[in-house]
């Protein structure tokens, strides 16, 4: 199986690979700027090569990067949503060092305007910066729907991706916490969650996982991460998720509210059950 966690890019590209071996990872995810601001540090073409290797070397699975929170390509102001779309054009451009990974990103908060007006934006600005040079998967995150928060249900995401022009390359991270949050009970119907998310969206779609406890209950919109098995998700269920025979393979991302030496614990937990 595929597993990692979130690591940091500020010692560089390379490092984190050596980060994600010593966690005995095989995936990791990463901001692609400063998570809280927007700023993007200079990609130094010699070192993406490092991290190139050592991912074949390693044999790595897909690389799954984060845009920041501050990205919201569907806000109702023009210049938030300008610098939005600028942002996730110049991280499509830089995400090519690391070719054929994927780039997840909040769909976005439609901040009053209602969802309606918010999708077709989000779908413009993935129309808008995503080309058929790119060899980058776009994903869109399930989100718990805090607050006006766009892709708070299957439905939602769906619509985004009826209006994406290269649909092939958008695909879709099933954050469990999130989901979970969202209203879908995947602690006492897991199998219905997914044949929803099948029939809705596409299983095919599914590409990456946010593999997270909640410290709320379900449908609770709240979007508060708890460690494996301690939160309301519990161990039992984390663990049919983690094993279900649809979702192996693809990356498994711990967003967790732990240090290095919980996620090292959490991974090697997580890889004894199977
Ligand atoms: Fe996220
Ligand atoms: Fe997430
Ligand atoms: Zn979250």
């Amino acid at each position: 199986m595929f597993i990692g966690n979130h690591l940091s890019s500020s010692k560089g590209f390379e490092h984190m690979g050596k980060e994600a071996l010593a966690l005995n990872a095989n995936t990791f995810a990463f901001f692609t700027r400063n998570p809280r601001g927007g700023a993007a540090k200079e990609i130094e073409p010699e070192d993406a090569k490092k991290l190139r290797d050592l991912l074949e070397k390693e044999k790595f699975g897909v690389l799954v990067a984060h845009a920041p929170y501050t990205m919201n390509v569907c806000a109702a102001k023009e210049d938030i949503r300008s610098f939005s779309v600028g942002m996730l054009k110049d991280d499509l451009e830089r995400m090519e060092y690391l070719p054929g990974n994927y780039y997840n990103f909040h769909p976005g908060a439609h901040v009053g305007q209602g969802a309606d007006v918010a999708i077709p934006l989000i779908a413009e600005a993935i129309n808008e910066a995503l080309k058929p040079k790119h060899s980058t998967t776009v994903l869109l995150e399930t989100m718990a729907g805090k607050g006006s928060e766009v892709g708070r249900n299957f439905e939602e995401l769906r619509a985004i991706l009826d209006l994406v022009k290269l649909p092939e390359k958008v695909g879709v991270c099933f954050d469990t916490c999130h989901v979970w949050d969202g209203g879908y009970d995947v602690v006492n119907d897991l199998d219905g969650v997914l044949a929803e998310f099948d029939r809705v969206i596409g299983l095919d779609k599914l590409k990456a996982v946010h593999f997270n406890d909640s410290m709320n209950e379900c449908g609770s919109h709240k979007d508060r991460h708890e460690k494996i098995g301690e939160g309301k998700i519990g161990l039992e269920a984390m663990k049919r998720i983690a094993k279900y025979p649809l979702l192996q393979g693809i990356p498994f991302i711990l967003e967790t509210p732990n240090d290095d030496e919980g996620y090292a614990r959490e991974i090697a937990l997580i890889r004894s059950w199977s």
